[in-house]
């Protein structure tokens, strides 16, 4: 790899009312005028081919600028992630697809990819409950003895709870409320404020299982209604999407599209931004040398990288604090139709086992099934030897639910913070972070700039890294 850096053309003047337009429609991107393309090395290098450093790279590229994509694992798509190999060809990340992931859509659209509504009928199908040791179908929970919740809570299913405590209590309309400095006091544990807003020890002990963080103590109210939030922006109920043939059909075919294409296996250790350009080196030794970086890796990741100039001591806290949420799978198959026993398919507990998940069930019968426990229970997953948790999730199923008998084959797991390059399935705010660290954390350092779904300001999951990639190449437009 060369370490000059020859330079032969520049883009042509940017400005931000004009790029803005520009992300905002895919025709024009296409259409803008092109620089001529400077040799290697590049003018930005992007590191992770992931949705944000993926879109990143091609809005540079759009522009003119030339562009290195180096991502560490072997595979594109970081969190968007199908299980091709497995027979159900589940997502093992982001499926979802919200109703106002403008960038997700109209760049799945202008590849040839496309999105798929989620019929409102495959969307949910309501959960058997299992609570305090007994089995409950959904119409027997108000009058079941397994509920131990007060009156008020009584008709709510254990799933229901959290949404409905927020829908009751969020005070955030718009999506860039919860930087807000009025909405600041509602950084607070999210338990404590649950506990205010009336909820009994059991409320709590089931709305902290199962839960898309960690445990309520340790996570921020504000940051949880900030979630919901944005999906009660718009019309409801709102319409969903899935990426066609698959979640990571987006990223495979957002790589295909770059000009400079992305180099795979290249973990990065340390990034310097010095006098005219950043050094980025590699696990194998390599300096790759560019005018600019953009940093995707997320922060889980990012706080065992050597970066120049130091961060700021928040933008540091931030980087090594900053907490994600530990998920487990255990993607499977059903034997036979275990729900003849007259109770949805999916299933919510309050064991280890967390929730049990009817995946694809127009694709696939119903058959294709996903264990999926989050915090203490995820950790307790990951702490079996991996070829005992075949045999754990049978026996645990067989107890839970007769019908299924433990007749499942187990594909795959996944821990997501067993993966070196994820380290946590996403981000969540701990209390006092969202008022702290929040305006921190995308702060560039010298040339070196940072994306990721973790420095989206607007919308969260796939369409926040694509947010926080158009700001980051933005950022990096105006400066070359
Ligand atoms: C289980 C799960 C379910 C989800 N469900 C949804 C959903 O339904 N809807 C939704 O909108 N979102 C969902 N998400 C979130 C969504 O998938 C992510 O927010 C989004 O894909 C993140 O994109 P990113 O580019 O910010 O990060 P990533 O996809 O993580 O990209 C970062 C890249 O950096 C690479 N990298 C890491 N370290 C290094 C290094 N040292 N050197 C080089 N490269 C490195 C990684 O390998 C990765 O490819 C889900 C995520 C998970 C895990």
């Amino acid at each position: 790899m060369s370490r000059n850096r020859t330079r032969t053309g520049a883009p042509a003047q940017w400005s931000r009312r004009k790029f803005l337009g520009l992300a905002a429609g895919a025709a024009t991107v296409a259409a803008a005028p092109r620089a001529v393309r400077a040799a290697a090395p590049p003018d930005v290098v992007v590191i992770g081919a992931g949705l944000a450093g993926l879109h990143a790279a091609l809005l540079l590229e759009e522009q003119g600028a030339t562009v290195r994509v180096l991502e560490g694992s072997g595979r594109i798509g970081g969190r968007m992630y199908t299980l091709d190999d497995v027979p159900t060809a589940p997502e093992t990340g982001g499926t979802q697809v919200g109703q106002f992931y403008a960038r997700v859509i109209d760049t799945a659209q202008r590849l040839g990819v496309g999105v798929v509504e989620t019929p409102p009928g495959a969307r949910f199908q309501g959960f058997a409950i299992h609570v305090n040791g007994e089995l409950v179908a959904p119409a027997q929970w108000a009058a079941s003895s397994a509920n131990r919740l007060p009156e008020a809570d009584r008709r709510t299913p254990p799933s229901g709870l959290l949404p409905g405590y927020l829908g009751r209590a969020n005070p955030l309309r718009a999506l860039d409320d919860w930087q807000k400095p009025e909405f600041a006091r509602f950084d607070v544990p999210a338990d404590e404020f649950l506990k205010a807003q009336g909820a009994s020890p059991e409320a709590l002990r089931l709305m902290g299982n199962n839960l898309n963080a960690n445990t309520l103590p340790a996570l921020s109210a504000l940051g949880l209604m900030r979630s919901v939030a944005i999906v009660m922006a718009g019309p409801q109920p709102s319409k969903q999407y899935e990426i066609a043939g698959g979640s990571a059909r987006l990223p495979e075919a957002m790589a295909k599209a770059l000009k400079g294409g992305v180099d795979l296996r290249q973990r990065v250790t340390a990034i310097r931004s010095r006098g005219d350009s950043v050094e980025v080196r590699t696990a194998d030794g390599f300096r790759h040398r560019a005018r600019y970086a953009v940093v995707t890796i997320p922060f889980s990741v990012l706080r065992d990288v050597a970066l120049y100039p130091a961060p700021t001591a928040l933008q540091a806290e931030a980087i090594s604090s900053l907490p994600y949420t530990r998920i487990t799978q255990v993607h499977m198959s059903a034997r036979r139709p275990f729900w003849e026993d007259g109770l949805p398919p999916s299933m919510w507990t309050d064991t280890a086992l967390g929730r049990l998940f009817a995946l694809g069930t127009a694709q696939n019968g119903g058959h294709g099934l996903v264990v999926w426990v989050t915090g203490p229970n995820a950790d307790a997953l990951d702490s079996r030897p991996e070829a005992e948790v075949a045999t754990w999730v049978k026996a645990a199923l067989k107890r839970l639910r007769p019908s299924t008998n433990g007749e499942f084959d187990v594909h795959r797991v996944v821990s997501w913070q067993k993966n070196p390059y994820q380290r946590g399935a996403y981000y969540h705010w701990a209390p006092g972070q969202v008022q702290r660290l929040a305006p921190h954390v995308a702060t560039p350092l010298d040339r070196i700039h940072f994306a990721g779904e973790h420095t989206a300001k607007l919308m969260s999951g796939m369409e926040g890294a694509m947010e926080s990639g158009e700001r980051a190449a933005l950022e990096v437009l105006e400066r070359l």
